[in-house]
């Protein structure tokens, strides 16, 4: 469990510090621009949410605060409340799970205590990760998301929010939370969310099979994700579309494979260069 926890967390490390080389040759500055001036009426762009459009930092940092604040988790693990309070913050927290970003302040499972601990706090939010109103008011939009999906919509494209998230357990929360940062969100510009029941066994396997079939809203020409593995098989199910890495907080999980796709755009924000996007 330590071992394979140290290799994901050194193979996140090589990641982070081998895109940022290689986003910066493979960044086009004219992608936001470019799928602007496609954008119109009878279009349709789909943009994941979580670490493409929205910051889940806040989210997990509240979430591990809550747990934090726990009389249980109080009373068992006193010391170990205090050393994450003093020195855990909202930008530090990064991708995944509380266990992930504690390891950064040196809480690791070296003991069965700190190994209940992490165990614990990893439970607790994947039990509040997805519920509706609860902690998902907490989002914060990624710096320009907010801007260039209103450009988006303002042109007369359907923007799809393309998510991994539960349709059973976050439509409503994630209405709410999309209205309340200022995306839009009407009959051009909805969620599309899992449908638990689905039988899909991955998000990116999710993602191939239902892509195709919101080319009922119209001709989609661009599909934004922070995740390589739902870049590459929204790629596979449609090939003739712009397919957009955003080069956020992501698993690493088919990094390899991306960074040889040539076919596949990467963007570190929606922020355009200044005064391109009109
Ligand atoms: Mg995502």
């Amino acid at each position: 469990m330590q071992s394979s926890l140290f290799k994901s967390l050194i193979v996140s490390l090589v990641v982070a510090f081998g895109l940022q080389g290689e986003a910066s040759s493979r960044q086009n500055p004219d992608i936001l621009t470019n799928i602007l001036a496609e954008a119109g009426p009878g279009k349709v762009v789909l943009f994941d949410l979580d670490d493409t459009l929205i910051d889940c930092q806040p989210r997990t940092y509240n979430i591990i605060e809550a747990f934090l604040n726990l009389p249980e988790t109080h009373t068992t693990y006193p010391d170990l409340v205090e050393k994450v309070k003093s020195q855990l913050k909202v930008e530090n927290v990064g991708f995944s799970k509380p266990s992930t970003a504690l390891w950064a302040l040196g809480v690791r499972k070296t003991d069965n205590r700190t190994t209940a601990f992490l165990n614990a706090v990893d439970a607790y939010w994947l039990s509040q990760l997805q519920a509706d109103f609860s902690f998902i008011h907490f989002d914060a939009a990624n710096p320009g998301a907010v801007e260039y999906v209103n450009k988006i919509h303002n042109k007369g494209a359907t923007v799809i929010y393309f998510t991994g998230r539960s349709q059973q357990k976050s439509e409503a929360g994630t209405r709410i939370s999309l209205a309340k940062l200022g995306f839009p969100l009407d009959d051009r510009a909805f969620p599309t969310l899992k449908d638990d029941n689905g039988n899909f066994s991955s998000d990116a396997d999710y993602k191939a099979k239902i892509a195709p079939t919101l080319e009922h809203y119209g001709k989609i020409i661009a599909f934004f994700d922070n995740e390589p593995a739902n870049d590459l098989a929204v790629r596979a199910s449609l090939p003739d579309i712009s397919v957009v890495f955003l080069n956020t907080n992501s698993s690493g999980a088919d990094m390899d494979q991306l960074v040889s796709n040539p076919t596949i755009l990467w963007l570190n924000n929606f922020i355009a260069p200044e005064g391109k996007i009109k």
